[in-house]
């Protein structure tokens, strides 16, 4: 196995642009494409890392806006970095904070298609500038600055398998000449970024954001500007659109124009209609906190679709979670068992049905992978 990052391609299927590939790492392999847990905190919610590891999940997606805060990247880095302190022998990827932050001045899409969001700005971050973001901690009231050379040096002190450039989120209403001086400034900071991984690449990867919001042009030159520069692998972020129908535009017109030989990642999007209909597009890898939130509040993904366990039809269900699953979980408790112990508040709920969705998310990639190698998709 090579102990430095690399892509390997495998297969594209004859029917659309999906593809098989293995991203190598130095902590092991990654098959694509793939789903990403959402390990904000070090965890993904309700589960400890040794059953993360039982469940097979290749990657965890870290959050460096809350690491840096709490416990602090330093912390980590005496600890002998994110793998040992979170005792993770698999890859891990984090992001640059910047996402966290912007999000706490514009607010997240949501928000600002309902107007809200702007009241945390006045708060929480201070001043944006061409160096940065200075931003006030939401746990203590500190300062920080957060620029695109400490968000690299707070990753390297993680000690990330993939590292994500600094980056602006921009409002998603922007548009016209606001939306393009953000994407000058976004790609100064990647380069920036850039500088400051080359300096010490030691055997992490860096993957650029490509942005542009929903305008064809723009995300076209962030293409054109990003993969001249020698970066391990792109994701996709920014405002990729309000709803699924502007995402898939977005994105068919962006996959063709980054390097088949390196690796892509779609930030934040890994629901299974999205998945649907984004893997044919060549999508290698999709992080989504949305199988574990999901479990949180008693849905069980099934291949049937969806299912509430909480309703009231399930309470003299013994049957298993879902038939024929091979998960612990299902292994173990019936729908019975389950729903009652939602109905009581018991914790261990969301972390039983949090094993079965994780498995869930592993088994339906693996079924992508075989369907692409088939051609099927
Ligand atoms: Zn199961």
């Amino acid at each position: 196995m090579p102990s430095s990052f690399s892509f390997e391609l495998i297969h594209t299927s004859k029917k659309s642009r999906a593809r098989v590939g293995r991203i190598h790492t130095p902590h092991g392999v990654i098959d694509t494409p793939n789903f990403v847990g959402v390990g904000t905190n070090g965890t993904l919610k309700s589960l400890d890392n040794a059953t993360v590891h039982n469940i097979g999940l290749q990657l965890m997606f870290c959050n460096t806006y809350h690491l840096m805060l709490q416990p602090g990247t330093e912390t980590v880095k005496k600890a002998g970095g994110l793998h040992s302190f979170i005792r993770r022998s698999l890859p891990i990827i984090t992001d640059s904070g910047g996402f966290q932050v912007f999000s706490l001045a514009y607010g997240s899409v949501a928000d600002e298609l309902k107007s809200r969001g702007k009241k945390k700005q006045e708060k929480l971050v201070l001043k944006i500038t061409e160096e940065g973001v200075l931003f006030r901690s939401y746990r203590d009231g500190k300062k920080v600055l957060l620029t695109p050379e400490t968000s690299i040096q707070a990753q390297k002190d993680l000690g990330a398998d993939i590292m994500i450039c600094f980056d602006e989120l921009p409002p998603y209403h922007i548009a016209g000449k606001d939306l393009k001086s953000s994407l000058d400034r976004t790609h100064r900071w990647e380069e920036r970024s850039l500088n400051a991984h080359l300096q010490n690449p030691s055997s992490q990867a860096l993957y650029a954001v490509i942005h542009g919001g929903i305008n064809p042009d723009l995300r076209k030159a962030s293409c054109d500007f990003l993969t001249a520069l020698p970066y391990d692998g792109y994701a996709i972020g920014g405002s990729i659109g309000k709803n699924k129908q502007e995402m898939i535009e977005m994105l068919t017109l962006t996959l063709p124009r980054l390097p088949l030989e390196k690796p892509n990642h779609l930030l934040g999007v890994g629901d299974l209609e999205s998945l649907k209909l984004c893997v044919p597009l060549g999508i290698d890898t999709f992080d989504s906190s949305y199988p574990t939130k999901a479990a949180r509040h008693g849905v069980l993904l099934t291949k049937q679709g969806p299912l509430n366990i909480t309703k009231s039809c399930y309470a003299q269900d013994t049957g298993s979670l879902e038939e024929g699953c091979s998960c612990s979980a299902c292994k173990e408790y019936s729908r019975g068992y389950l729903h009652h112990l939602f109905k009581a508040k018991e914790l261990v709920s969301m972390t039983i049905a949090t094993i079965h969705n994780l498995h869930f998310m592993v088994e339906e990639m693996a079924r992508y992978r075989e369907k692409i190698l088939r051609d099927e998709i």
